[in-house]
């Protein structure tokens, strides 16, 4: 039996043009697998009204929650109408929309009317996770106008998660148990589920959500489960790309990577996919396809094993956004790991990951990475966190906190690129660097930099891996 996880960005799906793709994608792969399982993103952009809806929410902006329900309303109503769909179908879905928005707005309520100061992570989960619950029926209505029995499933029916709302960890054996008692019955009635990517549930039924970009974690999660053959992630580009392609033009997509490149590039930055999707796959095998719907045919970026006999190689630059500690003197960093690690937790609900800490007889420096999947916004929340925590902290040391930008070079046993450093050097050597780790994994070499800084250095830093790539090509495998 072979089976295939597709999962669709919000990018993929966000216009008619764009579903008359998923359609006849899934159309295709429908003939060639056995069973099918889709993952579903909210539209492009719907996440992030959601949580601005929840922040107006708590500012008591009743007008501008329903504005961003109404505006919400709107488009999802014209792009059902756009759709070639019956009228049973369109009606369906037309109810199905607003039954959804009347939920999120009840949410919306009752944080307006409350009189606590800060926004509840649990109220924000339960806001942000109707962008999945839309998109996920509108692609099941179009597949069932289709001949094929699409059904809409809400992820808090089969990924059963911590209670760390926004940045949520699945109980691995609970959402096991699950999906063999919802999805794989459904699969052996040649049911095509069409999951809602990045939410699931506790085992109380509260709503959560896995970080941004949690719904390739919950595709991954889905295959592993149910052994899937292959995952297919969905989006507007071709691929992995050597560079963030909306910022670097002449980014061009990296054809093959190891799990170990694609967990790195994740980790420090690379926004195709989510940091934390990779290591369930890695263990299974379970091989990656990264294509663009756009161009079906493309063969994408494929991710599977490396073995140790392809060619030291640069494939990407990525960047992160990061705070570091500095101390204008050396001394002991565990006590202040503990305490960062606990504003970490509070803050993003996810520990302080070092990136690169280094000593000298009179300072210090560590460099926390603020992981892709906790969003942009946070990072002055952060920063002021831990300055108001390093203010109580009982130390001798005066620590400065400041962000940074993390840029990091990925590839094969980078480490043994030793020649391309020097030029590497070269061409930015009018900047100044606040550090730099070669990465243990050797597919990684990460420069810590000033944030103003970070454009004009991976502007240069680019072509010499676009050389190196084009220099050390390697063959596919077959
Ligand atoms: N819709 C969510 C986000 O925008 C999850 C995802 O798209 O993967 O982050
Ligand atoms: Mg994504």
């Amino acid at each position: 039996m072979s089976t295939l996880v597709m999962k669709f960005g919000g990018s993929a799906i966000g216009t008619p043009a764009a579903l008359t793709q998923v359609l006849s994608i899934v159309i295709h792969e429908h003939q060639r697998w056995d069973h099918l399982v889709l993952v579903a993103s909210a539209l492009d952009g719907v996440t992030d009204m959601l949580l601005e809806a929840a922040y107006l929410a708590q500012m008591s902006n009743q007008r501008g929650y329903r504005r961003i329900a109404a505006t919400l309303r709107t488009r999802h109503i014209a792009l059902v109408e756009a759709l070639p769909l019956g009228q049973q179908e369109r009606v369906g879905l037309l109810a199905d929309i607003d039954r959804l928005l009347f939920e999120m707005l009840d949410v919306c309520q009752s944080v307006a009317s409350s009189s606590t100061d800060t926004l509840s992570p649990q109220a924000t989960d339960a806001i942000a996770s109707c962008g999945e619950r839309l998109s996920s029926r509108v692609i099941a209505g179009l597949l069932r106008q289709n001949n094929l029995l699409g059904v809409a499933i809400d992820g808090m029916d089969v990924i059963i998660t911590d209670d760390v709302h926004g940045n949520a960890t699945p109980n691995l054996p609970l959402t096991h148990e699950r999906i063999q008692q919802t999805l794989v019955p459904m699969l052996a009635r040649h049911i095509i589920p069409v999951v809602t990517g990045f939410i699931g549930a506790t085992r109380q039924g509260k709503i959560t959500t896995m970080g941004r970009g949690g719904s390739d974690y919950t595709a991954s999660i889905l295959s592993t489960s149910i052994n899937a053959n292959e995952l297919w992630i969905w989006s507007d580009v071709d691929g992995m790309m050597t560079a963030d392609p909306r910022e670097y033009e002449d980014a061009q997509m990296i054809p093959l990577l190891s799990y170990d490149e694609v967990a790195e590039m994740a980790y420090f930055g690379a926004r195709i996919l989510h940091a934390r999707m990779i290591r369930p796959l890695r263990e299974r095998s379970i091989p990656i396809r990264v294509k663009n719907v756009y161009k079906p045919q493309g063969v994408g970026t494929l991710i599977q094993p490396y073995t140790d006999d392809y060619a030291p190689q640069m494939k990407a630059v990525t960047s992160v956004q990061a705070v570091t500690l500095s101390a204008a003197r050396a001394g002991s960093i565990t006590q202040v790991l503990g305490l960062v690690d606990q504003v970490f937790q509070a803050t993003i609900g996810s520990p302080a990951e070092v990136t690169l800490s280094s000593q000298s007889s009179s300072s210090t420096l560590l460099c926390f990475i603020i992981p892709p999947s906790i969003g942009t916004e946070i990072v002055d929340t952060l920063r002021s966190n831990l300055e108001e925590a390093l203010r109580g902290f009982s130390d001798t040391v005066s620590w400065r906190v400041r962000p940074a930008t993390v840029i990091s070079l990925l590839g094969s046993n980078i480490d043994r690129l030793a020649h391309l450093w020097g030029g590497i050097m070269q061409a930015i050597s009018h900047y100044s660097l606040l550090g730099i780790a070669q990465g243990p994994s050797h597919c990684s070499l990460s420069l810590i930099v000033e944030p103003q800084d970070a454009e004009g250095i991976i502007q240069r830093v680019h072509p010499l891996v676009l050389k190196s790539a084009s220099d050390n090509a390697p063959a596919p495998r077959p």
